[in-house]
């Protein structure tokens, strides 16, 4: 690990040692000594990756902690001076895609945690305007401590991640807002440069529409503030869902691995016609074991789990093949009549079964599920990583149409890459709109290097594969940028980098985020 006088972490490239202890200096003097971390303990919590490569890859140069915009603008402008990169993170929970750490070593993280506060939220409208240290629990309270009744739509790792985050790396959630960036509704932005951009009507001096209306005039910007390195991210706004007068969760099993073809068919018309209003999902056997039970009760070998165990599970632990977690919601009039057309369309695919809240009681996985498809805070699906245990664990989320024929194929294939690695199929499909987001959890133990070097070819496989297919990933990990985004071609690639050249000519920001650079 290369080393400054005054920083245990990783020198940007291109950086002396005497460069980079100026611009630190320099960042001390901006925001005072405990907004800049260098030490090697405090450094550390920010280095903690599950990524499938050695944690100095992604060594950070040091900590810069902003508290308002105008230290936003002064830090990018220190680093354009002496060229240090930054990452920006808001709350820095993006596990399975990188944690908080840089894509490249030497990166010095851009820390939005302290920048906390809800600056409003319109209970009529029903939206919200937060700045990036906002987390999911802390609106979650907010709301209720205000009795205001809208919901929130959350990831999994709920509680601890937040919206401005998530969103902007365009995450997903379980509810009917689940989709997070089409609930996204304008966004302040620091450039490069230090110009501070309000989007859409956020532009209008006066306008208070800012938070309505997404698109303003000419052409939409915010999106290319998403997945990206062109700006730092300092307020956003979101709509919130009103919370309904009634919510019917519920769980459909289903007992055969190719059962997932007739679950497409049986439910996609009704998610797409808003019967099942919900980002739905179609959780397999191990995803579901996992997040109640460590897999030694059932196998504590190594390799792959054999297929006797997992019949051992279904049967014990009362999991299906697949399991559909929907809901619906509404007044208890509009649930009765959705919950008709829905056992129906159940019962005459000749397959599935039912399972309702009653009947599950208070029992896990259901009651964390029921919690996710509401937007309530759990923290249950980190059971993933006791699975194998050993901490690594990246998602290989390829998107696919919402069609039966389609799922089949890609578990087929996904199986026999993770399989021929000796790792697991652990994997869910979370239904958007039209399309499926076929989310697999790559777990593995990164305390073993002989498996984190198998789990890094894995991952690679899969991509290539996938993308000889014609199937890409919609979001991936800090050590797989380049590989994905090349799946999405050459053109692509270039008008990115050359929107990057025109608003970051020095490459200060993210340096390979999204594969993305000067
Ligand atoms: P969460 O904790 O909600 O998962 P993170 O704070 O880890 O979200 O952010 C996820 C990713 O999004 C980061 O790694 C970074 O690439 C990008 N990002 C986060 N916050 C910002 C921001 N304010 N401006 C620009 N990009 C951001």
């Amino acid at each position: 690990m290369a080393n400054t006088d005054s920083s245990t972490g990783a020198l940007p490239p291109g950086i002396s040692a005497a460069q980079f202890d100026q611009a630190l200096a320099k960042f001390r003097a901006l925001l005072g000594p405990d907004l800049v971390l260098t030490d090697e303990e405090q450094i550390a919590p920010y280095t903690k990756i599950m990524v499938a490569e050695e944690t100095e890859k992604h060594m950070p140069g040091a900590v810069v902690l902003a508290t308002t915009v105008e230290q936003v603008q002064g830090i990018l402008k220190i680093c354009n001076e002496f060229r240090t990169p930054v990452w920006p993170i808001s709350t820095g929970r993006n596990f399975g895609y990188g944690s908080a750490a840089p894509a490249r070593a030497g990166t010095i993280i851009l820390d939005l945690k302290k920048m906390n506060k809800i600056i409003e939220v319109d209970p009529v409208l029903g939206t919200a305007l937060v700045e990036p240290g906002v987390t999911y629990q802390q609106l979650h309270d907010y709301l209720s401590e205000n009795n205001i009744p809208l919901w929130l739509s959350c990831p999994a790792p709920s509680a601890i991640a937040g919206p401005l985050g998530n969103t902007v790396d365009r995450g997903v959630g379980y509810t009917p807002y689940g989709e997070h960036f089409l609930m996204q509704c304008g966004m302040e932005v620091v450039l490069a440069d230090g110009e501070v951009l309000r989007t859409g009507m956020g532009s209008v001096p006066n306008s208070n529409s800012w938070q309505v209306f997404k698109w303003g005039y000419g052409p939409y910007l915010d999106g290319i503030f998403t997945q990206s390195n062109y700006g730092v991210v300092t307020k956003m706004g979101m709509w919130l869902m009103p919370a309904p007068p009634a919510y019917k969760p519920f769980s459909i099993r289903y007992e055969k691995d190719e059962d997932i073809d007739l679950i497409v068919e049986t439910l996609r018309p009704l998610r797409i016609a808003q019967v099942i209003p919900n980002a739905m999902v179609f959780a397999n056997v191990m995803w579901e074991a996992a997040t109640i039970i460590p897999r030694s009760k059932y196998y504590d070998g190594k390799g792959v789990t054999p297929d006797s165990a997992l019949e051992e599970i279904k049967a014990r632990e009362g999991i299906g093949a697949w399991n559909v977690y929907a809901a619906l919601y509404g007044t208890p009039e509009q649930i009765e009549v959705n919950w008709a057309i829905v056992k129906n369309a159940v019962e005459a695919s000749g397959k599935g079964r039912i399972i309702t809240q009653e009947e599950a009681g208070d029992t896990e996985p259901f009651k964390y599920r029921a919690a996710l498809m509401k937007g309530d805070m759990t923290l249950q699906e980190f059971g993933l990583y006791r699975w194998r245990g050993g901490g690594g664990s990246m998602w290989f989320a390829p998107v696919s149409v919402a069609k039966g024929s389609e799922t089949v194929a890609q578990m087929n294939l996904a199986k026999a890459i993770l399989n021929e690695h000796g790792l697991d199929y652990v994997a869910e499909f979370i239904v958007g709109m039209r399309d499926l987001h076929h989310v697999v959890d790559v777990l593995f133990d990164r305390s073993d290097p002989e498996e984190t070097q198998r789990a890094h070819a894995c991952f690679s496989k899969l991509l290539t594969e996938f993308g000889k297919r014609g199937y890409a990933v919609y979001r991936v990990n800090t050590a797989f940028m380049d590989q994905a985004a090349d799946l999405y071609g050459p053109t692509k690639r270039a008008i990115d980098q050359k929107i990057k050249r025109a608003l970051d000519p020095n490459g200060i920001l993210a340096p390979g985020k999204s594969g993305i650079d000067i």
